[in-house]
C-alpha cells in the first residue's frame, strides 16, 4: 500500500563551495579493507544504517519529551527508503535528531580510533571471505555502506532551531567534503550510489527481505518506496502464547547482533510493588568483548514502550552482563534521565526480581537440562562465580550453581558441591578441594596422593576465579570446605611402614636446622603416598594457587611461610635417616634436604631461581652415574 506522506526531502541545493578534509591514516586503512576485502553478509550495511537512523530518532523523541522547541516538532518519526534502479541508488531518510558540523567531523569523518584499530586487526587476522556481520560491534557501522556504494552523500540538518543544512560526501578514498546547503527539514538523508555490480540493493524485494530479517523490531516505522515493512509491535507486550519461537529468535538476533540462536530466554509480566514486562535472553556464547571496559550492556530499558536507554547497567547485577533483551516499566517517568536511572529505586526493585528469576532459570537448567547448564557454566561460569562477592541475598542459591571439575570425573565434566555431598561416604563430613592452574597440575599435586589412595573425591578448582572466591566460602550447608593443601587436615587413615618415632624426630630436627625460617614448620606427613615431601599452607597462610594469583597482580606480594611435610615411609627419606649415622655425610644430607625443599617449591610453581636446584641435581646425577667398582678386582 503506497503511502502519501512520503518524507524524503528534495535534494537540497549547495550554498557553499565544498571544504575538503583528509581522512586519518587508520581511517584510510579501514576504508581500504572495507572496500577491498571480500565479505559475506554484505547486506548488513542496511541494518547498520537503519540502526543509526533509529538511534537518531530515539534521541529526538527523548529530547522532545521535555523540549518541543526544535526544527519540525510535528514531523512523523519514521525511516523512509527510496530505491531507484535506473540511477542505481538507495536513499535512506530519517526524521531523527540530525547532525551538526561537529558531528560530521567527529562522528562520521573520524571514528573512535580504538574501534577502528580493533576492527582492522580483526580483519587482518582472517583469511578468506570476512563475515561482515560483526562490523556493527566495533562502532564503525556507517562505513559498512562502502561495501556496496562507491559514493556516499549525507544530507542532514540538526534539530536545534539555529542549525544549518549540511552535506558530507565521500567516495571512500583519502578524503571527504563538507558543504552548507539550504536543507530545511530536520533529520538525515543518506544517499548510496551503488557499485555497478550491487544493483540488487536497489531492488524492492531484496531490500524488504533484508529489513524483515535484520531490522524487523526497530521502534520506528520503516517504509520502502512508501510501503511499511517492519513490525513495529513491541513483542514483549504480547502474551507468551502469541509469540512463536521464530519471532523470539529473530528478536534476540535483533537486540544482540548475534547470528546464533540464544541458549534460552525468560519472558515476564509482573504487577505488584513494581510493574514491568521483560524479555531476556542468555546467549549461547560469551560476547567477545564481555570483559572490556567499554562493553555495552545489552538490556534495553523502555518506559511504556518508549525507548529510554540501550545500555542500562543497573537493571541487572554485573555478573549478568551477558544477558540481552528488553525491560519495559510503567513505573518510571517518561522523561527520566540517565542519572536518575542510575539510582532509581524502581530499577533496584526490578533488578532484585530479575536476579531471582534468572537464577530460577539457571536452577531449572541445572536440574532438568544439564547440557544447557554445562554450556552456561563453560561460557559464563567464571563471571557468574565472581558475582558472589556482591551478592548477599542470592548467595546460597549461587553457590549451589557453581561448577567445578572433579578428581573422580572425566576431563570436561562438571559437578557442584551438592552432588559431591550426595556422593560422599556417610562418615565423611568435609568437602575437599584443590586449587590449581589446570586439571593436570591439580592431579599431580603430591597432596592428592592420600585422597587418590583412599578413593576420596577432590574438587578440582582450576579456574583463576576459584582462588578468589574460595576464601569467602568456608562452608557448604553443614560441611566444611577444606583445601587439601591446608596444614591442619585431620586425616583418619594412618599409613604404615614409616620411620620409628625417635628416628622421625631426629630427622625432622635435621630438616629444621637446614631450612631455618624459610618454613613455618617441618612435620611428618599422613597424606603422602608416592612423594617424599610436600609443602602445605601454614596456619596463617594462603593456598599456593591463591598466592600465585596475588603475585600476578602485585609483584611485591610476599607469600606466607609454608609447612614442609615429610613422608617417612618413602625410601629416599629412609635413606636420609640412615645416612645420619654415617660420619662425614653432613654436607650430603644438607644438599639433599635443600633439593627436596626446592623441588616442592618448583612443583607448586613458586621456585623463583632454579640455578641452585639444577647445580645440585647435576652433582647428584654425577654421583649416581659413577661406574660401580669392578667386581672381582684383586
Ligand atoms: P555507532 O553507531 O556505533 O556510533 P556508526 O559508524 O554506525 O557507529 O555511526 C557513527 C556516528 O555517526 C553515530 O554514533 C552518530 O553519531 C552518527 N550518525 C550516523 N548516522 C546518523 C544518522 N542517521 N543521524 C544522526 N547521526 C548519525
Ligand atoms: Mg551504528
Amino acid at each position: 500500500m503506497a503511502d502519501e506522506t512520503n518524507t524524503t526531502p528534495e535534494a537540497p541545493e549547495s550554498t557553499q563551495a565544498p571544504e575538503v578534509h583528509e581522512f586519518k591514516a587508520e581511517m584510510k586503512q579501514l576504508l581500504h579493507l572495507i572496500i577491498h576485502s571480500l565479505y559475506t553478509h554484505e547486506e548488513i550495511f542496511l541494518r547498520e544504517l537503519i540502526s543509526n537512523a533509529s538511534d537518531a530518532l530515539n534521541k529526538i523523541r527523548f529530547r522532545m519529551l521535555t523540549d518541543r522547541d526544535v526544527v519540525d516538532a510535528d514531523a512523523e518519526q519514521r525511516i523512509d527508503i527510496k530505491l531507484d534502479k535506473n540511477e542505481n541508488t538507495l536513499v535512506l531518510t530519517d526524521t531523527g535528531v540530525g547532525m551538526t558540523k561537529d558531528d560530521l567531523l567527529r562522528r562520521i569523518g573520524t571514528v573512535a580510533s580504538s574501534g577502528t584499530l580493533e576492527f582492522v586487526q580483526e580483519l587482518k587476522k582472517q583469511d578468506g571471505p570476512v563475515d561482515a556481520s560483526m562490523i556493527g560491534q566495533f562502532g564503525v557501522g556507517f562505513y559498512s555502506a562502502f561495501m556496496v556504494a562507491d559514493t556516499i552523500t549525507v544530507d542532514t540538518r540538526h534539530a536545534d532551531k539555529d542549525s544549518q543544512g549540511l552535506r558530507w560526501t565521500s567516495d571512500g578514498g583519502g578524503s571527504y567534503t563538507i558543504e552548507e546547503t539550504d536543507r530545511t527539514e530536520r533529520g538525515t538523508t543518506i544517499t548510496l550510489h551503488l557499485k555497478e555490480d550491487k544493483g540488487e540493493f536497489a531492488e524492492e524485494w531484496r531490500v524488504k527481505s533484508i529489513i524483515r530479517k535484520y531490522s524487523n523490531f526497530v521502534d520506528f516505522p520503516v517504509h520502502v518506496d512508501g510501503e511499511l515493512v517492519n513490525t513495529v509491535d513491541a513483542l514483549w507486550h504480547k502474551s507468551k502464547s502469541d509469540i512463536t519461537d521464530e519471532q523470539l529468535t529473530e528478536f534476540y538476533k535483533f537486540v544482540s547482533n548475534d547470528t546464533d540462536e540464544p541458549l534460552g530466554h525468560l519472558q515476564l509480566s509482573l504487577e505488584g510493588v513494581v510493574s514491568f514486562k521483560a524479555l531476556l535472553f542468555i546467549p549461547r556464547k560469551a560476547p567477545r568483548d564481555m570483559f572490556q571496559e567499554d562493553y555495552k550492556y545489552g538490556v534495553h530499558l523502555y518506559s511504556s514502550k518508549v525507548f529510554i536507554q540501550d545500555d542500562a547497567k543497573n537493571l541487572l547485577p554485573d555478573w549478568c552482563r551477558f544477558v540481552k533483551g528488553v525491560v519495559d516499566t510503567e513505573d518510571l517517568p517518561l522523561n527520566v534521565s540517565r542519572e536518575v536511572t542510575q539510582n532509581s529505586p524502581v530499577l533496584a526493585k526490578i533488578r532484585k526480581i530479575l536476579t531471582g528469576k534468572i537464577l530460577g532459570l539457571l536452577e531449572e537448567w541445572a536440574e532438568g537440562e544439564p547440557e544447557k547448564f554445562a554450556t552456561f557454566s563453560k561460557e559464563f561460569g567464571p563471571l557468574f562465580k565472581s558475582g558472589i562477592q556482591f551478592e548477599f541475598e542470592h548467595r546460597d542459591q549461587m553457590i549451589d550453581l557453581f561448577r567445578f571439575e572433579s578428581s573422580i570425573k572425566d576431563k570436561g565434566e562438571w559437578t557442584g558441591f551438592g552432588a559431591y555431598a550426595d556422593r560422599m561416604p556417610s562418615d565423611q563430613d568435609k568437602i575437599y578441594y584443590v586449587l590449581a592452574d589446570g586439571r593436570e597440575a591439580a592431579l599431580r599435586n603430591p597432596n592428592m596422593e592420600y585422597f587418590t589412595a583412599n578413593d576420596m573425591e577432590v574438587l578440582l578448582m582450576t579456574e583463576p576465579v576459584d582462588a578468589f572466591i574460595m576464601p569467602g566460602i568456608p562452608k557448604y550447608k553443614d560441611f566444611d570446605l577444606v583445601s587439601i593443601e591446608s596444614s591442619d587436615l585431620k586425616l583418619d587413615k594412618k599409613k604404615k611402614g614409616g620411620l620409628k618415632k625417635g628416628e622421625t624426630k631426629k630427622l625432622v630436627e635435621r630438616f629444621k636446622d637446614v631450612l631455618g625460617d624459610r618454613v613455618e614448620d617441618v612435620r611428618s606427613s599422613d597424606r603422602l603416598v608416592d612423594s617424599a615431601v610436600t609443602l602445605v599452607t601454614g596456619t596463617a597462610g594462603m593456598d599456593a594457587q591463591m598466592e600465585r594469583v596475588m603475585k600476578m597482580m602485585d609483584e611485591s606480594f610476599e607469600g606466607s611461610k609454608k609447612v614442609l611435610e615429610v613422608n617417612t615411609a618413602h625410601p629416599l627419606i629412609k635413606n636420609l635417616s640412615a645416612l645420619r649415622d654415617v660420619p662425614g655425610q653432613e654436607e650430603r644430607i644438607k644438599e639433599a634436604i635443600e633439593q627436596l625443599y626446592e623441588g616442592a617449591l618448583l612443583l607448586e610453581g613458586s621456585l623463583d631461581n632454579p640455578a641452585d636446584f639444577v647445580r645440585r641435581m647435576m652433582a647428584f646425577m654425577e654421583q649416581s652415574t659413577k661406574p660401580a667398582p669392578e667386581e672381582g678386582a684383586e
